[in-house]
């Protein structure tokens, strides 16, 4: 049965080859066959100009995005308004263009966007937009409106967008992580700056007056200026640049190369002194660290239940130390390679924790996985191994002295494999100390480690 491990590492890999077609066809040729990428482009380019400044990847990435945005979310019009693709298109564009910086970047707490076809009455007063609980309302023609001037700093779109997105986060449960933790330091920012700026200086901010309202309406604003006139504004206030470049991750003044993302150099261009760039990008780092995510999860279940699982299913499985040793770390190993930069960048820049994460995260769980498949499904028919006596240790309990446990340590050469099992028995000599070898039954299991199914003693040779 040595073939077996590697007709279950093909079978894995022929899964795995499987379920990559099949979500290559499904995610990527898909929206390629029907045409997607092209309709997508030719309503988004003529309005976004954001999405036009994308490299060929950055707007594949893009469309993609907005595709599964516009699937995930129920549009309806009010007043007249018939929803057609195009306002579906540009609306999911907006929230794209928004969270392109994020890797969770669905919005997941809002279903339902209404579209109305100009401005509208709620509760007697006039509204371009707004945004509640689970919906974002907008104005059509205001919508058009904020792109058609892409450097008025006022967006309707991004706007309202900007605080389902801050909703999201108070309300939702599925968010990106990142962008929470920042959130609360960008907020303490924006208060200070609220309340520190005089009414004559609030005229002659570069802001627009609406944002000096209250914190909610400073970040939407300052998205907006963020997106339409990202170069006036990283001169005219750098350090609530800097800061909203760190909590969107995106820095739309760098739109000649790599999709506008933080690039080292970005913060040479703003006047601000080295030190203090490198705090921002620290305080960054640190936010992103002290958030409990996924992967400490993954290896608290690693340490506890992983490693508990491992030890106990050894006791009913033949393998060997080395062997088990070097799953682990060849799993740990290549898990390390794998995952690295993904790591650092999105979850942790920690490489102690990372590699706390790929030891028992990956390595262990995934031994006991194996351990624990292998256990439940068994080949039928049994194999049996001849184990010799190389030791024997007896105990009495305290309480009963008439009770007794024999302890032997038992070897087979064949399987080059050393193991111990314990008999109880009561009253009497016991029988066992005389045993010189032990008969083990075994099953093959799944990944062709011998399961044991029963041990026993053997008095003469036969
Ligand atoms: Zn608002």
């Amino acid at each position: 049965m040595h073939e077996t491990p590697l007709l279950i590492l093909a079978i894995f890999v022929i899964i795995a080859l499987w379920q990559a077609i099949e979500w290559y066809s499904k995610n990527i040729l898909f929206l390629r066959k029907n045409g997607i990428y092209e309709l997508y482009r030719s309503i988004i380019t003529p309005r976004i100009p954001y999405f036009n400044a994308l490299s060929e990847d950055g707007k594949k990435k893009f469309i993609k995005r907005v595709f599964y945005f516009m699937k995930d979310k129920k549009f309806e019009g009010r007043e007249g308004v018939i929803i057609n693709d195009e306002m579906k298109i540009l609306i999911s564009a907006s929230a794209v263009q928004l969270t392109f910086g994020f890797k969770n970047y669905l919005l997941y707490y809002f279903n339902k966007i209404i579209i109305y076809p100009e401005e509208y009455f709620f509760r007697n007063e006039l509204y371009k937009g707004a945004t509640t609980k689970g919906t974002v309302m907008l104005s059509w023609k205001n919508f058009i409106e904020g792109y058609a001037d892409g450097s008025d700093k006022i967006n309707l779109g991004l706007h309202e967008l900007a605080h389902a997105l801050e909703l999201d986060i108070f309300f939702g449960n599925n968010y990106n992580v990142f962008f929470a933790s920042y959130y609360d330091e960008f907020r303490t920012k924006a208060e200070d700056e609220i309340e520190k700026t005089e009414s004559t200086d609030i005229a002659n901010s570069f802001l627009r007056n609406y944002s000096y309202t209250n914190v909610h309406e400073f970040f939407a604003a300052s998205v907006e200026a963020f997106f339409e006139n990202p170069h006036e504004f990283q001169k005219a206030m750098p350090r609530l640049y800097l800061n909203l470049c760190v909590l969107m991750n995106q820095d739309p003044a760098n739109s000649m190369r790599n999709d506008y993302t933080l690039t080292p150099d970005f913060t040479g261009r703003l006047e601000i002194p080295g030190e203090e760039i490198e705090k921002y990008l620290k305080e960054n780092r640190t936010s992103l660290n002290k958030s409990w995510n996924w992967s400490f999860t993954a290896a608290s279940i690693g340490i506890f239940i992983g490693s508990m699982t491992t030890s106990v299913l050894c006791y009913y499985t033949i393998i060997n130390l080395p062997v088990l040793l070097s799953i682990i770390s060849v799993v740990t190993i290549v898990s390390l390679f794998a995952q690295y930069n993904y790591y650092k960048r999105n979850v942790n820049d920690s490489f102690p924790v990372y590699l706390l994460y790929s030891i028992f995260g990956i390595g262990v769980n995934t031994m006991a996985l194996i351990l624990l498949i292998n256990f439940l499904i068994v080949m039928p028919g049994e194999v049996i191994y001849n184990f010799k006596v190389i030791g024997k240790t007896i105990e009495y309990d305290n309480n009963n002295l008439r009770d007794y446990s024999v302890t032997i340590t038992m070897y087979n050469e064949e399987l080059d494999n050393e193991r111990e099992v314990t008999f109880k028995g009561h009253s009497g000599t016991p029988k066992e100390l005389n045993a010189i070898k032990i008969s083990v039954s075994t099953r093959d299991g799944l990944f062709g480690f011998p399961v044991i199914k029963d041990e026993v003693p053997v008095y003469e040779e036969e």
